[in-house]
């Protein structure tokens, strides 16, 4: 999808905006806001909650807030929220003003709970977490309502008083709001607002000992900011009862809406923080930002482009239906995104030494060849023709299959971008396997084909005398399952793929890639797409392959 068709999409999120605007909900106007907790990296999914929100703002010449949603200090750090700003800078957009915090708020959340004491609309309850959920009841059946509902306004402003100051440990007491214990909608059922929490918190240090929930700090911070269009993902449906009855019953300054969006699903990986983390916690990577992490920071480090998550979440659309997206989609986008943009290059990944036995030993004569095949603009790289060579292991077969595009005993192949060479000998260790080929080169094949020469094909090459060592790193899905949450049996770690990761030590890449920066894209030719690793150092050069060329599961699925 180019850049102008992303501009058009729509879905229904947008079509509710443009009601709004017409019918001068909000003032006309329209302000989202991204509200990540700190307690992980943000992920594909989050990429899309982030497109979303930033991409409505910019449609509608709205702004769009970063909010962190910070209320669970014993989870969050700075750590995170770094990586989170880093994440979203990085994907390209920019929030309104500065980065808020729902602790930013922590006085005016608190001032509006004694509101609703005042109010009588809350109350301190002193029942024990194991007792509250009793008293609650179930799906089938309505809760009770807590001994402690009616204590007067007076004992309650005490109680409440007491919480912040100390006076209760966690677990002891509660702020809760009096809705209904028969609600059918258990979020309704006197939820609770405030807990004691003895925690230091990454932003408010030791100020605070009591919390909000996130149902009841979430809909205040968005009147406060002034958001009108507060998006969140489908679980929080039935939370939105309780989102609308704060908005009714506090004296905030505007009054947002809730709307939810289907979350996004992609299959041979997960799309939860708590999960992501015990892989990182675990070692199963490396880090939040191992590149076949389905973070924003993995991503990045595989080699995606910003442009190409974007066109990924266009791609997939918004609705409210839950579905499961296919990789093969999200490698679909950094393909298109990369073929125009990449230079080429040539690297043996698993290389084999080819020895031209007609060439002289000390010459080297160099190629000109383009960096891009359709892209004249990219200009010209030189790569150096010597008589010790390297090419790809697997484009030698001692017996060539029918329509076998490679080289082979007798036969005779191109190198690209040089000459054709015929494989005169093939040289064997004690094993048996081919450690050597002996070829022949035809000077009357220097760039194109004699009408009457049929090489099998074209592969590609480097010089062993000149070029650069380098190690490969190949990828594979992070799970062999499709959906490795699914099975209720086996934990979703038991379906790790043991190949996810295969460590190319001896690659040598064109001596031109010698100074390749970090995080430089590049195609290999017949290889796919490589971007360089921030392990690289001026002694040592990693790739990551981002993707293949071709979609080489959809080819097995067909096969
Ligand atoms: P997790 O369950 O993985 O911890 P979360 O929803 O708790 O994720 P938040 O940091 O609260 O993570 O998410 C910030 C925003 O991103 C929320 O509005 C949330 O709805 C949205 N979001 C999270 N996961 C997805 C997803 N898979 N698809 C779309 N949006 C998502
Ligand atoms: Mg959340």
């Amino acid at each position: 999808m180019s850049k102008n068709e992303a501009a058009t999409v729509t879905n229904f999120i947008h079509q509710i905006v443009e009601k709004d605007l017409e019918q001068g909900t909000h003032a006309g106007q329209v302000m989202t806001r991204f509200p990540p907790e700190p307690n992980g990296f943000l992920h594909i999914g989050h990429a899309k909650s982030i497109c979303l929100n930033f991409g409505t703002a910019e449609k509608y010449q709205g702004v769009c807030n970063l909010r962190f949603d910070d209320t669970n200090p014993e989870k969050e750090s700075q750590e995170y929220i770094d990586a989170i700003v880093r994440d979203v800078e990085w994907l390209g957009f920019k929030w309104a003003g500065d980065i808020r915090y729902t602790s930013d708020y922590f006085q005016q959340l608190f001032d509006w709970a004694v509101y609703l004491i005042k109010e009588g609309k809350a109350f301190v309850c002193e029942l024990s977490p194991e007792e509250m959920r009793a008293y609650r009841g179930n799906l089938t059946e309505p809760g009770k309502n807590s001994p402690f509902r009616d204590r007067s306004v007076d004992e309650n402003l005490a109680a409440f008083e007491k919480m912040r100051a100390g006076g209760y440990e966690e677990g002891t007491a509660a702020l809760r709001v009096k809705i209904d214990m028969a609600s059918p909608n258990m979020n309704m059922r006197d939820p609770v607002i405030y807990r004691v929490r003895k925690a230091h918190h990454h932003q408010t240090g030791d100020q605070w000992c009591i919390y909000p929930s996130y149902d009841y700090a979430h809909g205040q911070s968005d009147a406060i900011e002034g958001i009108t269009h507060s998006i969140c993902t489908l679980e929080f449906e039935d939370h939105r009862p309780l989102y609308d009855w704060f908005i009714e019953n506090l004296p905030v300054p505007a009054k947002p809406r809730q709307y939810e969006f289907a979350r996004l699903n992609l299959n041979y990986t997960i799309t939860s923080k708590r999960k992501l983390k015990q892989l990182v916690d675990e070692a199963h990577v490396s880090g939040w930002d191992d590149p076949r992490m389905p973070t924003v920071s993995g991503l990045r480090r595989r080699g995606y482009t910003p442009q190409s998550i974007r066109n990924f979440c266009d791609m997939i659309g918004v609705t409210r239906s839950n579905s499961t997206v296919d990789m093969s989609m999200l490698e679909a986008a950094i393909r298109d995104d990369l073929d125009s943009a990449s230079p080429r290059a040539m690297c043996v990944i698993d290389p084999i030494k080819l020895t031209i036995s007609n060439f002289d030993e000390s010459a080297e004569e160099w190629f000109e060849v383009p960096m891009h095949p359709k892209d004249e603009s990219m200009g010209t790289r030189r790569i150096p023709f010597t008589k010790n060579l390297l090419i790809e292991r697997e484009d030698f077969a001692m017996e060539a299959p029918k329509k076998w595009k490679r080289l082979a005993p007798n036969q005779a192949v191109r190198l690209r971008g040089a000459y054709c060479v015929t494989c005169q000998e093939v040289i064997t260790d004690a094993n048996g396997e081919v450690v050597e080929l002996i070829c022949t080169y035809d000077p009357a094949t220097k760039g194109e084909n004699p009408t009457d020469y049929k090489p099998n094909g074209v592969v590609h090459w480097v010089s062993a005398d000149n070029s650069v060592p380098c190690e490969v790193r190949l990828y594979d899905r992070l799970f062999t399952e499709a959906n490795p949450e699914a099975d209720k049996e086996r934990e979703f770690l038991d379906f790790i793929n043991p190949e996810s990761l295969t460590l190319m030590p001896n690659a040598r890449i064109e001596v031109g890639m010698a100074q390749a920066a970090v995080e430089s894209r590049y195609q290999f030719e017949r290889q796919g797409y490589f971007c360089v690793d921030s392990d690289s150092n001026a002694d040592r050069l990693v790739f990551n392959r981002t993707v293949g060329l071709r979609d080489s599961w959809a080819k097995i699925a067909n096969n």
